[in-house]
């Protein structure tokens, strides 16, 4: 976990940390959503391709998404509050998965 270190120095409401947070146990605010993207393969989609859910002793509406494109439970919603761009899944992919690389 230490390569993730730096994420974790950020303020616990610094989007990058806000939007990690929603991307677990979020299933109503994906079903709300218009669009949804993974910050694992970066790929953009509708909460509609959305069909397979991890954490099911859990109710429903905090089931965890899987992502169609890769099956990795990164998938995030804009019914979270958080702008779904092509940019911003590569700061998240950034930040949780590729945090040991970074130079700076
Ligand atoms: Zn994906």
């Amino acid at each position: 976990m230490t390569q993730m270190a730096d994420v974790f120095d950020l303020p616990e409401d610094h989007i990058l940390r806000v939007a990690h947070r929603a991307s677990i146990y979020h299933r109503h605010a994906i079903e709300q959503s218009r669009q949804c993207g993974c910050f694992y393969c970066l790929k953009l989609f509708g909460p509609e391709k959305v069909c397979a859910w991890t954490d099911r002793h859990r109710p429903d509406s905090e089931q965890t998404a899987l992502c169609p494109c890769c099956g990795v439970d990164s998938v995030i919603g804009d019914g979270s509050g958080v702008d779904i761009s092509d940019a911003f899944l590569e700061d998240m992919n950034r930040h949780w998965f590729d945090a040991g690389s970074r130079t700076e």
